[in-house]
This record gives structure tokens, C-alpha cells and sequence, in this order.
């Protein structure tokens, strides 16, 4: 079902994002906190799509599996890294055949230990081209797309990002999901400003309980979003004091606090970046009911 149907009809949802393990071995382990988080019944699960390789596979096998299996509504990342319409079209086909109504269109980041965007085609250099493209070609999908409330590390000005957002919203795109953030004003401060460009649809805040200090700080330096200078200084203390446990206790509290407050304050849901672990996610949803 569309992504953007089944928001009209729940109230406060959870939506849980995943990336495909690279190594296949891992794999039973990573179904195995799928199945652990079956029990949130999310509203739906997004599973990420890689710079290059094998794991572009991956994700259309596990988006597959996900629905197959698991009983649940699947969203597949798809980026313009390396794409070209044949690719894009044969991977848009093989999500027909397994039965998947939704995709996140992206551009993607450079590949690593490249710093600078450097499109492989013409064709498909913005997010935006990718919507255009299936909104033309496969006009069935529904279509989720990335917002930034810090604004995109590469937009000028967040004007300009956000005139861009609107671009591939009106373009085809029916729904927002933001980048990470650790401070709510930010995300309220985007959407009001997106409103006022005359942005109507949802826009689902992304949140990263984070667990490993070490981990977050490469995360943050990869993706440009900013850990307020306090909460920082929490996290570096509570490594000290009781090493990586204390920085996910705390972690896990700042993610169910962030989440009540978001929910308190009319965002539609909340999109769970679960790094693929089961535990976090279970606590902070569950202390919510
Ligand atoms: C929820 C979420 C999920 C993600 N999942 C993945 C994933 O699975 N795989 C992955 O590789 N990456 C993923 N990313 C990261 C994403 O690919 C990067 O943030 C990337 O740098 C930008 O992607 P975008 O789709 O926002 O790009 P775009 O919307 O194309 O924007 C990229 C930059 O170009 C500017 N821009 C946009 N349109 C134009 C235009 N027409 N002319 C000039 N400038 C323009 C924008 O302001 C921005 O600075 C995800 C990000 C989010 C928020």
C-alpha cells in the first residue's frame, strides 16, 4: 500500500529504517531484530541503498523478504549514484514484481574518499531528476524524499535548499523524511518555513538514538547534522564515567525524550534510524504507551 494512503489513516506512527548488512552472514542476525521490531507494528520499514555494488542487490532482496515474509510495508531507497535510465528502470521493475509501492528517491553521496558530488550522468544528477523519471515512467510508486532542517551541507542557503525541496516535492514526490537532528526547534523551525513556501505535504522527523559516541561522530560528520554543544559534553561524560553503556543509556533517554516532545508537538510520526538494532528502538517506543 501507498506510504502516503496509510498516513492519512493512523494517527502518530513509527517507521523504522534499516540498511542491508554487506556481509550475507549477518543476515540471519539481521532478521532476527526485524522480528523483534515486528512487534512496534511500524507503518512502514525503509531499507537503505548503497553508493555502489552489491548492496543496490541487497536492498531489493531484503525490501522483497521484508514484504514476503515479514508481512511488512516496505520502502526501497534508490539513489543516482551510477545510474543510468536502464538501471534505474530495471531496478524499479524487479520492485514491481515483488510487489513494492514505495521508494525513496535520492541523490546519494559521493562514493568514499571522494569529497565532491560528481554526477554520473546528465540524466540523473538531482533527487529531482530520479522523481521526474518515475513519475513519468512508473507513475504507480509512491514517492518518499529527504529534507534537512540544518539545511544540506552543500545548498548555499537554506532558501535555496528549501526551494529545491519544493522543486522534487512538485515534481511527483508525496512525502518528507528529514535528516537527523538533536534539537526539535530545528525540525518545526524547517517545517514552518516549509509551509510558508506552500510545502503541504507530511514531513516525518528522522531520529537516531545514538548508542556509541565514536559511531555518532563519524555519522555526524558524514551527514552535517550538529549535536548541541550540552548534550555533547553529556555524552563525552557519561563515556568517562561508565564507557559505551552510559553513552546509550543516554542516548536511548534523549531519543525518547526528542520523540515525546515531537509527538507532543504535532509531528505526524517518527522515522527510526535503527542502525539495525532492535533494542533501543523497542525501548524508547515502548515506554511511549
Ligand atoms: C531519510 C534519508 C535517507 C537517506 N538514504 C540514503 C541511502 O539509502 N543511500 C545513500 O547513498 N544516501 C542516503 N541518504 C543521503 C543522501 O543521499 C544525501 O544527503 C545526499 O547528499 C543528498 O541527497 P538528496 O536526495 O537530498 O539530494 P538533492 O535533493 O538532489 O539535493 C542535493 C543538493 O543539491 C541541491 N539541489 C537540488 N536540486 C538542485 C537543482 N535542480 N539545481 C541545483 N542544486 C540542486 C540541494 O540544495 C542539495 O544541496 C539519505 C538521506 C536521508 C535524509
Amino acid at each position: 500500500m501507498h506510504i502516503s494512503e496509510l498516513m492519512t489513516q493512523n494517527d502518530l506512527f513509527f517507521s523504522l529504517e534499516f540498511f542491508p548488512p554487506k556481509d550475507r552472514a549477518a543476515w540471519p542476525g539481521f532478521f532476527e531484530q526485524v522480528k523483534k521490531l515486528k512487534i512496534l507494528n511500524p507503518l512502514f520499514v525503509s531499507v537503505t541503498y548503497g553508493a555502489g555494488g552489491s548492496t543496490q542487490a541487497y536492498t531489493l532482496e531484503i525490501v522483497s523478504r521484508l514484504k514476503k515474509d515479514y508481512g511488512l510495508e516496505p520502502m526501497a531507497h534508490l539513489t543516482c549514484i551510477g545510474a543510468s535510465s536502464g538501471s534505474i528502470s530495471s531496478f524499479l521493475d524487479r520492485l514491481h514484481q515483488a510487489g513494492i509501492e514505495n521508494v525513496l528517491a535520492l541523490r546519494g553521496d559521493p562514493p568514499q574518499g571522494q569529497k565532491e558530488f560528481v554526477p554520473d550522468s546528465t540524466e540523473f544528477r538531482y533527487a529531482s531528476d530520479l522523481v521526474q523519471f518515475i513519475r513519468k515512467n512508473y507513475p504507480h510508486f509512491c514517492l518518499g524524499v529527504a529534507g534537512y532542517p540544518e539545511g544540506h551541507s552543500e545548498a548555499a542557503s537554506m532558501e535555496e535548499d528549501l526551494g529545491f525541496l519544493k522543486f522534487k516535492l512538485d515534481a511527483g514526490g508525496d512525502f518528507v523524511i528529514t535528516q537527523l537532528f538533536f534539537d526539535n526547534n530545528l525540525y518545526f523551525d524547517f517545517v514552518a518555513r516549509a509551509r510558508k513556501l506552500g510545502i503541504d505535504k507530511p514531513i516525518i522527523p528522522g531520529i537516531l538514538p545514538i548508542m556509541n559516541l565514536k559511531v555518532i561522530k563519524r555519522i555526524v560528520s558524514l551527514c552535517g547534522a550538529t549535536i548541541p554543544e550540552e548534550y555533547l559534553q553529556s555524552l563525552e561524560d557519561a563515556q568517562k564515567k561508565h564507557g559505551d553503556e552510559g553513552v546509550k543509556s543516554l542516548g536511548i533517554e534523549y531519543a525518547r525524550e526528542q520523540v515525546k516532545d515531537l509527538l507532543r508537538r504535532g509531528a505526524p510520526g517518527i522515522h527510526l534510524y535503527t542502525l539495525n538494532k532492535a533494542d533501543a528502538c523497542l525501548k524508547i517506543v515502548k515506554s511511549l504507551h
